[in-house]
């Protein structure tokens, strides 16, 4: 139940995943501070930066996470010793549960970074693209150095999300 005068919030959270070198770090900090480091240090573990947005008038927070990557992400299926029934039920209950989350409240998308070398590309953008629409994944071409895209790619997976959620 909302007060009046209170504005709904969101908390969505965001990770940055990809090879060591990529950009991840300059995509987000060109992203929440609009910097650039053209020499930027390897990240240690991760951190996060808050990033706020309006969407139809509500106040949308992103929590971005900058990985080093080299992680690799697992997800813990949990169950309670302590109630009867780790069979049938539960494990049904942990799929619908997965499927329903995977679904509807996340959103994955595909970004080729550095977009500006167009003179020493490797990866036609036709390459992304249809390894993106292949695995479902929405796709966009970057750069953090100058700024293409970055903007646009972040309000897209926050927005999906938002109107999956909302
Ligand atoms: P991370 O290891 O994935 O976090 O990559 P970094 O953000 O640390 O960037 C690695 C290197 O690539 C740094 O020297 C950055 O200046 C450079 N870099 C990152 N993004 C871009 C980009 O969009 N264009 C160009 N030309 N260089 C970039
Ligand atoms: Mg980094």
């Amino acid at each position: 139940d909302e007060s009046e005068g209170e504005t709904e919030e969101y908390l969505f959270k965001v990770v940055i995943i990809g090879d060591s070198a990529v950009g991840k770090s300059n995509l987000l900090s060109r992203y929440a501070r609009n910097e650039f480091n053209l020499h930027s240090k390897a990240t240690i573990g991760v951190e996060f930066q808050t990033q706020s947005m309006d969407i139809d008038g509500k106040d949308v927070k992103a929590q971005i996470w900058d990985t080093a990557g080299q992680e690799r992400f697992f997800f813990f299926l949990l169950y309670s010793t302590c109630r009867s029934g780790v069979g049938e039920c539960s494990r049904n209950e942990c799929e619908d549960h997965y499927e329903a989350h995977s679904d509807t409240t996340v959103a994955k998308m595909l970004v080729g970074n550095k977009c500006d070398l167009d003179n020493i590309r490797e990866v036609p953008v036709e390459e992304g693209k249809a390894l993106a629409e292949a695995e479902g994944l929405f796709f966009m071409e970057t750069s953090a150095l100058d700024s293409t895209n970055v903007k646009t790619a972040f309000e897209i997976v926050i927005k999906e999300i938002y109107s999956n959620v909302s």
